[in-house]
């Protein structure tokens, strides 16, 4: 069944993000189980791409513009087949080719060096623009953070996807509430999120972004305007999901967790998904 294939990936996902986080000891690892749904579908469900060719021109492309994010797109790129498992060993270690932070000269599948906040759409833009000139027919999927939409580089990307009509443009904001300073409400309201991506011209859906069924619908709902319009989905996800150890944690954004808390993580993210699954 097609949404149960994202749910395991997901799944997998998590437990790899849990593996790599316990060896460095701490890193975003809630991000990446708050996200790992988003990736999961984008990666088994939605993305064209060549596992064993990662440039080729045919393929469409996902940037990361949340570069400390990359812990959880290293999970989807191994369960992508482009990067192998094993080498998720080697996050964040010297020589490695999965550096923390996301580094598109280092690593296999990864777009865009991601972390200068505010950037990814602006590319993303630029390349879907592209992409049209050459006829091609991919489409370019940009994944951001609540904590970019403060930024003002976000919003002028929007506007100027609208104007030129980028229908091959697909936004994924990750609601989470939270950024580097605090909760993302009061650091500066972004709120209310649908009404202004539709001003700017966007087709717009809010979802649970840790409810697979919803995500699938909101992209199989992309184009049903017409196709000239860019699509943004905005996805409130939660911090830690599937593992309530880190759900309930206060400090969120940078997580660090205890040696003898690994394995109780991975214990309660098992846990879980046979409640889920079954
Ligand atoms: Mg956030």
């Amino acid at each position: 069944m097609r949404a149960q294939r994202v749910v395991d990936a997901a799944y997998r996902m998590r437990h790899h993000a849990l593996n790599m986080g316990e060896a460095q000891g701490q890193g975003y690892v809630g991000q990446a189980l708050g996200a790992a749904d988003m990736l999961a579908t984008v990666y088994v469900d939605q993305l064209n791409y060549r596992a064993d060719d990662p440039h080729w021109e045919g393929r469409d492309r996902f940037l990361l513009s949340t570069g400390h994010y990359a812990i959880g797109l290293y999970a989807a790129l191994a369960e992508a087949g482009i990067i192998d498992v094993e080498e998720l060993e080697s996050y964040g270690s010297d020589d490695s080719r999965l550096p923390m932070s996301g580094m598109a000269s280092y690593t296999p599948g990864m777009e865009i060096s991601g972390g200068s906040l505010g950037h990814g759409l602006t590319v993303a833009v630029g390349m879907a623009l592209g992409l049209r000139h050459q006829g091609s027919p991919a489409r370019v999927i940009n994944f951001l953070s609540d904590g970019e939409l403060d930024e003002g580089s976000t919003w002028e990307a929007a506007m100027g996807a609208a104007h030129h009509r980028l229908g091959n443009l697909i936004a994924m904001v990750d609601i989470n509430a939270l950024q580097a300073d605090g909760p993302t409400a009061g650091v500066l309201r972004t709120e209310p999120v649908v009404d202004k991506w539709a001003a700017c011209g966007w087709d717009a859906a809010r979802i649970d972004g840790n409810d697979v069924e919803q995500l699938l619908d909101a992209f199989d709902r992309i184009g049903d305007s017409g196709g000239d319009r860019p699509s943004v989905i905005l996805c409130d996800t939660r911090i830690g999901r599937g593992v309530p150890l880190l759900e309930n944690r206060e400090k969120a954004h940078f997580m660090r967790i205890d040696a003898d808390e690994w394995q109780i993580c991975r214990d309660q993210l098992t846990e879980g998904f046979r409640g889920v699954s079954a």
